[in-house]
C-alpha cells in the first residue's frame, strides 16, 4: 500500500510513502503522519491511500507512525482543502499549513526511562534470539514504570560502576528517578553536546530505554505566552468564575431567552423551516445596529443542536468582542468550543478532537475556526459578515466568509450572513434571489435609531471659532458640553492611531518616510517616536528637516493621541480614555477592562479607532462623534465609499442603545455632498447600495464583475521593472479578460521589498480563472525563483 501525503510546505504536489504493514489499520484519509523529509521526520496530513505507488522516481521511504486514533480531517475537509487549493491557485501545502495553524508543527519529546537489573535481564534474552520473546517483552516493558518496585541503591551502584566516565553521573541521575527524565531536562543538566550518544550509549547496555512522543511544539502558536493571559479569561469566563460574568445586575445582556420581538419572530420561524429540511438555505440578515441579531442567531444554534447537528459562529476577530463571547459562553456553556490566538496548540487539537467526536457542538472564534472538523455541521454563522478582518492578507489570502459560503454548502447546512452593513457582494447576492433576506429594521429594546448629522469641516473653519488645527468643531463640542453635562458619555472616533500620520517640513515639504515601506511614519506623541505602521521601524523625533536642513518640522493629519490631547484640553473635569492599538496588548490585553470601564460609567470619554466601534453595548452612550469621515475614503480602492458608509453606520450604532433618549451623532467631513455620507445620515442602505452597485457595474468591479490580482515583489527594483516589462510583452491582451498592468503598486516599497501589480477583471469566473493560471505559470516560469509571484483571487486590498 501506497500513501499520498500533504506536507504543510508551500509545495504543489503530494508526496508519496510506502505504509508498513503495522499501520495498515490506523492509517486513513484525514490522519496526521510522522514521515521522514529529507535529515529530519515531519507530521503531515494522509491525502489518499493507493495500491500503487504515483511516484514513478526510486526512493520511496516508509511512514514512521500514525498519530491518533482516528482521522482528524473528515472527506468534506479535505475536498474542502482541495478546493480551496484550487480556487485560490495555491500549494496543497501552504492551504494545509493555514488550515492547521501550529498543529503540524509538531516536535519530538524524548524520555529516558531506568531499566536496570530489568534491562539488562530482557538484553539477555534479546541476545539469545528469540523474535517472539521479543515481542513479549516489548509490550511487557510498555507497563515496567507503573509496577516497579522501589530499586535497591546498593545494586543501581553496582551496575553504574562499570560505565565509562561520561556515562556515570547520566546513569546515576536516572537511576534515582525510575519515571524517566525528558531530553530537555537531561539537555538542562549535563548540556546538550553529545547527550545523544550518551543516551544511545545506556540504551545499548540494556540500562535505559527511550520513550518517544510526538506533541505540539510548545509556544509555536501565536501570542501563547502574552495572548494565552487573556485567552484563558474569555475561555474559562463560562465557568462562572469572573466577578463580572456573576451576577452582575449591570450587566447589559440576558443569560436567559427574552421574548423574541415580532420581527425576530419572522426570521427565526424562517430559520426554523430551513433548519428542518436539512439542505443548504443561505441567509442574509440585515438587521440595524442593536436589533438583536444575536437572538436571532442563539435561536437558530439551539434548534440546530436540537435536531443534532453542529453550529459554527464565526466573529471577525474574537479578541476585540469579549462582551459577545461572553453572551455566547453564558448560553451554550460546555457544548461550546472557543477558538481564539491565544490557545496553545495543544488546548486547540483538544478543541478539535471534541468537536470531532461531537462533545462540543458549537465552535466560536475567528476565520480559521471555518477548519474546525465537524462531524455534522448543519448550521454556519458569519456575523458582521462585511467586515474586511475575514480577509486572510497573508498565507493562504482565502476570504472567511466565502469560505463559511463553501463549506456550509458542502455540508447542506443552513447559512446566516448577519450585519447592519451587508457587503455588496452579500447585497448583490440577496437581490438576485441567491440569498433569502431577512430584515430587522427595529431595535430590539424599543430604543429609536440615532439622529446622525453632518458638520461641514470647511464652514466649520471659517467661523472660525476654533483654532484653524482644531480636530473637535465648535458644533461637536457644544454637543459634548451638553452630553456631558447630562452625565452622559461620549465616544469619538477616528480610524488613525498615533499623534499624526505624517511629519513634514513646512519649508521644503518633506515628510519623513520609511526606510523599508514606501509611506510616512507615524508621530507617537505618548513614546515620543515617529513609527512605521507596516514594518514596525521606530526612530526618534528631530525638529530639523533632513531635506532642506530647516528647524521647520510641523505634524499634518490628526491622530487618536491627538484627539485625546484636545478633549482633555477642552474639558479638563472629563474622565478620558484612548482604546487603540497602542493602549491595547496584541491578542486584545487590556481591551476588556477598557471596555468595561467604559462601560460602567467610570469613564466619561472615550477616544479610539475600529476597535472601539465594534459592535459594543455602552448603556449610558449618548454622543458619537466622527472625526474624520473621509480618511477612508482617499484611499485608492474601490470599496472606499462602501467602508465609509459600513464603519459611520456601526459607530453611529453604538449611540442611544437603551430606551429612551436615541443619542446624537455628529459626523465631520470636508465632503458632506458624498453619497455615502448621506445614506448613513438617513440610515439607508438600500439607497446607498442603489448608487454604490450601479457605479460598480460601469467601472467593472464586484460584484457584477469578479478581480484577481498577482503581486510581483523583489529586493532589487531594477530587475522587478525589468522583469515585469518582459513579462507585460508576453500577456495574451486578446484573451478576452482585461489586464490592467503589470504597473508599480501604491505601496512600491514594503518590508524593504519593491512591488508591482497586475490586475485582472472579468464578468466571468471560469474565464477569469484560466487566464489567471496561465498568466501565474508564465511569469513562474520566466522569474526563475528571483522574483516573488502572489496570487490574490478577489482581492480586498489594492494597495
Ligand atoms: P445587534 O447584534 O443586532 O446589534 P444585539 O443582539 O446586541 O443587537 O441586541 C441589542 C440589545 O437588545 C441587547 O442588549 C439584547 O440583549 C437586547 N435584545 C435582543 N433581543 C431582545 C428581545 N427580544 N427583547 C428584549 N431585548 C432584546
Ligand atoms: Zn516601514
Amino acid at each position: 500500500m501506497f500513501v499520498q501525503i500533504a506536507l504543510p510546505i508551500p509545495k504543489r504536489t503530494l508526496f508519496t510513502y510506502a505504509l508498513p504493514e503495522a499501520l495498515e489499520d490506523l492509517c486513513r484519509p484525514g490522519c496526521l503522519a510522522l514521515v521522514p523529509v529529507g535529515r529530519g521526520n515531519q507530521v503531515g496530513l494522509v491525502w489518499k491511500l493507493s495500491e500503487e505507488s504515483e511516484w514513478s522516481g526510486g526512493g520511496i521511504r516508509q511512514i514512521i507512525d500514525i498519530l491518533g486514533e482516528e482521522p482528524l480531517f473528515s472527506d468534506e475537509m479535505i475536498h474542502l482543502l482541495d478546493w480551496i487549493s484550487r480556487y485560490y491557485l495555491r500549494p496543497i501545502g501552504s492551504v494545509v499549513a493555514a488550515a492547521m495553524p501550529g498543529h503540524l508543527r509538531f516536535e519530538r519529546r524524548r524520555r529516558a526511562i531506568w531499566l536496570g537489573e530489568e534491562g539488562l535481564e530482557r538484553l539477555a534474552r534479546l541476545e539469545e534470539g528469540s523474535l517472539a520473546e521479543q515481542s513479549d517483552s516489548l509490550s511487557e516493558n510498555k507497563s515496567l514504570p507503573s509496577k516497579k518496585k522501589k530499586p535497591d541503591p546498593a545494586r543501581q551502584a553496582e551496575l553504574i560502576e562499570p560505565l565509562p566516565p561520561s556515562l556515570k553521573p547520566l546513569a546515576e541521575a536516572l537511576a534515582k528517578r525510575p519515571s524517566g527524565l525528558t531530553e530537555e531536562t537531561l539537555a538542562r543538566r549535563f548540556g546538550r553536546k553529545g547527550l545523544d550518544a550518551k543516551l544511545k550509549g545506556l540504551v545499548k547496555r540494556g540500562l535505559i530505554e527511550l520513550e518517544e512522543d510526538w506533541r505540539p511544539r510548545q509556544g509555536a502558536s501565536k501570542g501563547s505566552a502574552k495572548g494565552s493571559s487573556s485567552g484563558q479569561t474569555l475561555a474559562s469566563s463560562g465557568a462562572g468564575g469572573e466577578g463580572v460574568d456573576g451576577g452582575d445586575l449591570s450587566e447589559p445582556f440576558l443569560t436567559c431567552a427574552p421574548e423574541l420581538t415580532s420581527e425576530q419572530r419572522v426570521c427565526a420561524e424562517a430559520l426554523e423551516g430551513a433548519l428542518e429540511g436539512g439542505e443548504f438555505a443561505p441567509f442574509l440578515l440585515r438587521g440595524v445596529t442593536g436589533s438583536g441579531k444575536t437572538e436571532v442567531y442563539f435561536r437558530a444554534v439551539e434548534q440546530c443542536l436540537n435536531g443534532g447537528r453542529q453550529a459554527l459562529l464565526l466573529v471577525p476577530e474574537i479578541a476585540l468582542t469579549p462582551q459577545l463571547t461572553r453572551r455566547y459562553r453564558a448560553r451554550f456553556g460546555d457544548d461550546l468550543a472557543l477558538f481564539h490566538s491565544g490557545l496553545s496548540d495543544g488546548l486547540r487539537l483538544q478543541q478539535w478532537h471534541q468537536l470531532r467526536r461531537g462533545k462540543a457542538r458549537v465552535a466560536l472564534g475567528a476565520r480559521s475556526a471555518l477548519f474546525a472538523p465537524f462531524s455534522n455541521l448543519g448550521l454556519v454563522v458569519v456575523d458582521e459578515e462585511h467586515d474586511g478582518a475575514y480577509k486572510q492578507e497573508d498565507g493562504v489570502p482565502y476570504h472567511g466568509r466565502d469560505m463559511a459560503v463553501v463549506r456550509a454548502k458542502n455540508c447542506r447546512a443552513t447559512l446566516i450572513l448577519g450585519s447592519a452593513t451587508p457587503s455588496m457582494e452579500s447585497l448583490a447576492n440577496a437581490r438576485l434571489g441567491r440569498y433569502t433576506l431577512l430584515e430587522l429594521n427595529h431595535r430590539a429594546t424599543g430604543a429609536k435609531l440615532p439622529r446622525v448629522e453632518l458638520v461641514n469641516l470647511k464652514e466649520a473653519a471659517q467661523k472660525k471659532e476654533r483654532p484653524w488645527n482644531a480636530l473637535v468643531s465648535e458644533p461637536l463640542r457644544c454637543a459634548m458640553v451638553e452630553t456631558l453635562a447630562s452625565d452622559r458619555q461620549v465616544l469619538l472616533f477616528l480610524n488613525r492611531r498615533g499623534f499624526a500620520p505624517a511629519l513634514v517640513c513646512r519649508r521644503c515639504g518633506a515628510a519623513v518616510n520609511c526606510e523599508n515601506c514606501s509611506v510616512t511614519l507615524t508621530l507617537h506623541m505618548s513614546r515620543s517616536r515617529l513609527m512605521c505602521h507596516y514594518c514596525g521601524l521606530s526612530k526618534g523625533v528631530d525638529d530639523v528637516c533632513v531635506a532642506c536642513g530647516q528647524l521647520s518640522m510641523a505634524t499634518f493629519g490628526p491622530g487618536t493621541e491627538q484627539v485625546e490631547s484636545e478633549v482633555r484640553e477642552l474639558f479638563p473635569e472629563a474622565r478620558v480614555i484612548r482604546l487603540d492599538r497602542d493602549t491595547v496588548g496584541k491578542g486584545g490585553v487590556g481591551l476588556e477592562e477598557t471596555l468595561e470601564l467604559f462601560r460602567l460609567g467610570e469613564m466619561d470619554v472615550l477616544v479610539g479607532t475600529q476597535m472601539a466601534a465594534k459592535g459594543h453595548h455602552f448603556p449610558k452612550l449618548a454622543l458619537v462623534g466622527v472625526v474624520l469621515a473621509e480618511t477612508g475614503l482617499w484611499m485608492p480602492d474601490f470599496r472606499a465609499a462602501e467602508r465609509t458608509f459600513q464603519t459611520v453606520t456601526q459607530v453611529a450604532g453604538r449611540a442611544g442603545r437603551e430606551e429612551g433618549d436615541p443619542g446624537r451623532v455628529l459626523v465631520q467631513t470636508l465632503d458632506p455632498g458624498h453619497y455615502a455620507l448621506g445614506a448613513a445620515m438617513n440610515h439607508d442602505i438600500g439607497a446607498f447600495a442603489d448608487t454604490e452597485l450601479s457605479f460598480r457595474s460601469q467601472a467593472g468591479y464586484p460584484p457584477g464583475f469578479r478581480l484577481a490580482m498577482i503581486r510581483f515583489s523583489a529586493l532589487d527594483p531594477g530587475l522587478l521593472a525589468d522583469f515585469c516589462q518582459a513579462l507585460g510583452e508576453r500577456l495574451p491582451h486578446d484573451c478576452g479578460v482585461e489586464l490592467l498592468g503589470p504597473a508599480p503598486a501604491p505601496l512600491f516599497k514594503l518590508r524593504r521589498r519593491f512591488r508591482w501589480q497586475l490586475l485582472f477583471k472579468e464578468r466571468e469566473r471560469g474565464r477569469l480563472h484560466g487566464v489567471l493560471a496561465g498568466v501565474l505559470a508564465l511569469g513562474e516560469e520566466m522569474a526563475m525563483g528571483r522574483i516573488r509571484l502572489d496570487a490574490d483571487v478577489d482581492p480586498y486590498s489594492f494597495l
